[in-house]
């Protein structure tokens, strides 16, 4: 029987983890720091849909102490983020400690509207930086309608050049996800784990690779695939 996707589960995957003595690090706070700790963790939500869903997990995290990182489209069909109550959302994360990225579709919006890649970022980013008030330093790909995804842009144009610090998926700036384990709930209702940017057939939860004390670990966890007491499934 799978673990279900709880809110009450996550935080106990979090309490877990703690426990472990793992230490939590945002990807900005990973990038400028490096940590070394023997257990190291960083947790990441990407916000694909459903915004309204994130601050329950924000705030299980922020009573736990931990600081996570949140990426949101500012080019979603499924919601605005700069609404009144989604900026409020992202500005609340900000006030309890997490980081608010760009989820990044630059790809998909010159298929779809012809805008030039880079200024589509950097008018997105300073969009966020203007509206939040604080520093906006990185992006994660949004895997859309491009027939690869939005990171065959960052290839090409590292995220340095754009002025943030890092792009989710880099190997030179981040440089986490070749050498990590990552653990992702995204992909039709299962988890799965690349193991130094290797696909595994693992399919365990991430309070499994909590428990093998796997470090660093670096968490992708959709906030719209969990729930409070039921899982109404949402279409996507
Ligand atoms: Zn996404
Ligand atoms: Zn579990």
């Amino acid at each position: 029987m799978p673990c279900p996707l709880r809110h009450d589960h996550f935080r106990e995957i979090l309490e877990q983890a703690l426990a472990s003595g793992y230490r939590f690090y945002t990807c900005a706070q990973y990038v400028a720091r490096r940590p070394d700790e023997e257990l190291v963790a960083v947790l990441r939500h990407d916000i694909d849909i459903l915004p309204e869903r994130a601050p329950a997990m924000a705030s299980i995290e922020a009573e736990l102490g931990i600081s996570a990182t949140y990426f949101f489209r500012l080019h979603a069909n499924e919601y605005n983020a700069l609404s009144h109550e989604n900026l409020a959302i992202m500005r609340d994360l900000v006030d309890q400690g997490h980081e608010v990225g760009l989820h990044a579709e630059p790809l998909d919006l010159r298929a779809s509207c012809g805008v030039e890649p880079a200024t589509g970022i950097q008018v997105a980013v300073e969009t966020l930086r203007g509206l939040l008030g604080v520093p906006v330093v990185g992006v994660a790909s949004h895997n859309d309608i491009t027939p690869d995804n939005n990171l065959d842009f960052f290839r090409e144009h590292p995220a340095e050049q754009l002025g943030l610090a890092y792009e989710a998926y880099d190997e030179h700036a981040l440089n986490l996800f070749p050498t990590s384990w990552y653990i992702t709930d995204g992909y039709f209702w299962r988890w799965r784990a690349f193991d130094h940017g290797r696909l595994t057939d693992n399919e365990d939860c991430l309070c499994k690779h909590v428990a093998a004390a796997r470090t660093p670990l670096y968490c992708l966890v959709h906030p719209h695939l969990w729930y409070a007491q039921h899982a109404h499934r949402v279409r996507y």
